[in-house]
């Protein structure tokens, strides 16, 4: 049977001793948000996920989903999970109260929220995952009527979202896509095209289903540039006439709005999360933001469904992570090589056999590493609303670097360390039973979708890095920098300062070269990107684990703090490391791969 245990106390260091989450949102509007309401939130959505989600997520992967004459069936469990959670308010935490919202802090529903949901059941948790992503898009770039019709609704979790950018011959490169939106007299588009692999695009969870749209008006620039975002839903209401929306009410006509669902994926993992071909037939739809400027909104929405992604590597790598101890804790297998531990039993314990501590220590100092960056970057997705320039400056510039960076990393992580789980529990973690094998399947997506892990890279080495003359850059080598400066004389910190330096310098000198290199041959840059991006994942949760162990110095004795110093030791003696080798990969340039002659693959 698969355990989990929230890891409400890993939270609680983070936000308040790591990191001062509530003093770093004064003055953002989050007046009456405390520590103490931040605690029961945490605790609050550990025990519904635990209680509610966990329990139907192997029952999902079994059971799936039921297709039939265009229309998604969901298991009665999930309907059941889902309906609880909108009663409880569970799906609208970052929302704005006017729309049914509980208005709590970024840092909670993108961080917590997301890993909890995660761990518990993915296929349940990217449903409102999405929906609030598109009432980000429509609350920010929306008309009021479009806003005030929808917004509400999608909040709560009564409507569910889904973001249609894939096409059959687009899918990273959506400047090809061909689905067209014709402008009517009445202000409203009619959208037709075919969508392929669109999350929950159909399904029996919600009463209705908005979908936002990548598609172009006739005669519009070529490529991405004449992109629009358009909102659509699967049923109109039922007083619309044309036009506009206001004071509408919420009955849906049953017809549906030339939205159809032509077939559902069968895929490795997240069996129970619908996957559909989408068809749009001359469907009413609203234009969201400027007309053409499609797709700098759909990349704000991207950028928050990617960190969201990063957290699915994240949350899944927890749960192998504590399944794969749990069974490690039992296991004899062997004796110790050092002599017999355990004379009274057959074998010893695996845990005595260095390979299988390797194991579970790389899952452990992985997730909990990331789990601090995603703390800091969720605090950032707050500080960039903030009025002090300063401060949204600071943070703007930050989340742009690290978004890319916490997608791709965490994600490979995630994979890695529920491969890694799987290894640690033998034959046992190939099996069904045990549960590790579903998570392994299910973690896989977060590679792929959002943009691979490859354009991620690109995005980070090609964009990010030089964006306005460096300066998400600098706003990183700033507190950075300043950091290893002030514990340079405290001996406490050096077994981590030490190396972090060497690290952060590593970091400035392959940035240069992939600069330098990158101007005078783009396949150099591209090239290196991966291993570059993995480079910088591992400078920035080597950053985390300093902070960690700083404030663990301080409180020595107690077995939280001093496991948190341990788990730093072994991160920059066991994992840093690999940023030699990156470099040397990233050094060598593109020659073997691009010199490799294509007759010869
Ligand atoms: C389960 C599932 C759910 C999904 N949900 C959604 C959804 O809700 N909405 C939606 O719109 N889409 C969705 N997708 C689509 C997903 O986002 C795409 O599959 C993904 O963006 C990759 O596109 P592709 O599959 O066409 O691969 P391709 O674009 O064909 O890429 C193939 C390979 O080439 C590489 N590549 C491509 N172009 C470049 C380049 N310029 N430089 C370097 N490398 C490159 C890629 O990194 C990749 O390794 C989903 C997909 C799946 C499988």
């Amino acid at each position: 049977m698969v355990v989990w245990e929230p890891p409400s106390r890993d939270y609680d260091f983070l936000f308040n001793e790591v990191f001062d989450a509530i003093g770093s949102i004064e003055g953002l509007g989050y007046d009456d948000f405390d520590a103490d309401f931040l605690s029961m939130l945490i605790d609050g959505w550990g025990t519904h996920t635990k209680e509610v989600w966990l329990p139907i997520n192997e029952l999902g992967d079994k059971e799936g989903l039921g297709f039939k004459d265009g229309i998604i069936t969901m298991p009665k469990e999930f309907k059941e999970a889902y309906r609880q959670g909108i009663e409880e308010g569970w799906m609208a935490t970052s929302c704005k109260p006017e729309h049914g919202g509980m208005g709590v802090p970024t840092f909670f529903s993108a961080v917590t929220w997301a890993e909890y949901g995660t761990s518990a059941c993915m296929a349940l948790s990217v449903l409102p995952a999405l929906s609030i992503g598109v009432y980000e898009v429509l609350t920010h770039h929306g008309r009021q009527d479009l806003i005030d019709y929808f917004a509400s609704n999608l909040a709560t979790g009564e409507w569910a979202g889904t973001m249609c950018l894939t096409e059959p011959h687009a899918g990273t490169d959506l400047g090809i896509i061909s689905t067209k939106a014709e402008p009517q007299d009445d202000g409203t588009y009619r959208i037709t095209g075919t969508k392929i692999f669109i999350t929950y695009g159909e399904h029996d969870m919600t009463e209705n289903i908005v979908h936002l749209i990548l598609a172009k008006v006739p005669g519009g620039p070529e490529g991405t540039k004449g992109i629009s975002l358009f909102l659509v839903p699967k049923y109109l209401p039922s007083e619309w006439e044309d036009g506009g929306l206001e004071g509408i009410s919420r009955d849906l006509n049953p017809d549906h709005n030339g939205v159809t669902c032509s077939g559902a994926e069968e895929k490795m993992g997240l069996h129970a999360s619908p996957t559909c071909v989408m068809n749009f037939d001359e469907s009413v739809g609203w234009l969201v933001g400027p007309l053409h400027g499609g797709m700098p909104l759909m990349f704000e929405m991207m950028n928050r469904e990617r960190v969201a992604t990063g957290m699915m590597g994240l949350g899944l790598g927890e749960i192998a992570y504590q399944n794969a101890l749990a069974w490690s804790l039992e296991r004899r297998q062997g004796r110790d090589l050092k002599g017999i531990q355990d004379p009274g039993q057959t074998a010893d314990n695996i845990l005595v056999h260095p390979d299988v501590r390797r194991m579970l220590l790389e899952a452990k100092v992985n997730n909990e590493g990331s789990r601090a960056l995603a703390v800091w970057a969720g605090i950032l997705l707050d500080q960039m609303h903030s009025e002090e320039p300063e401060v949204s400056e600071a943070a703007t510039a930050l989340v742009a670097l690290f978004t890319p960076i916490i997608k791709a990393h965490f994600t490979d992580l995630g994979c890695e360390t529920a491969s890694t789980c799987m290894q640690v529990m033998g034959g046992a973690g190939y099996c069904t039973e045990y549960g590790v094998e579903q998570f392994y399947r299910d973690v896989r997506i977060s590679k792929i979708w959002e943009g691979t892990n490859g354009i991620q890279a690109l995005d980070l080495a090609g964009r990010k890095i030089t964006q306005d003359y460096g300066k998400n850059l600098r706003h990183l080598m700033w507190p950075l920098t300043q950091f290893i400066e002030e514990n340079r004389d405290n001996h406490g910190m050096a077994e981590f300062n030490k190396p972090l330096y060497q690290g952060v310098k590593g970091l400035q000198q392959i940035t240069l070269l992939m600069i330098a290199e990158g101007m005078a041959n783009p396949h150099f840059l591209a090239a290196g990107a991966t291993d570059y991006c993995r480079y910088f994942g591992n400078v920035l949760l080597g950053y985390m684990w300093a902070k960690m162990a700083k404030v663990c110095l301080q409180k020595k004795g107690e077995p939280f703090y001093d496991a948190k110093l341990a788990s730093a030791r072994f991160f920059f003696k066991r994992i840093f490391p690999e940023t030699v080798s990156l470099a040397a990969k990233i050094q060598s340039g593109p020659k073997a791969l691009m010199d490799y002659p294509v007759e010869m693959f």
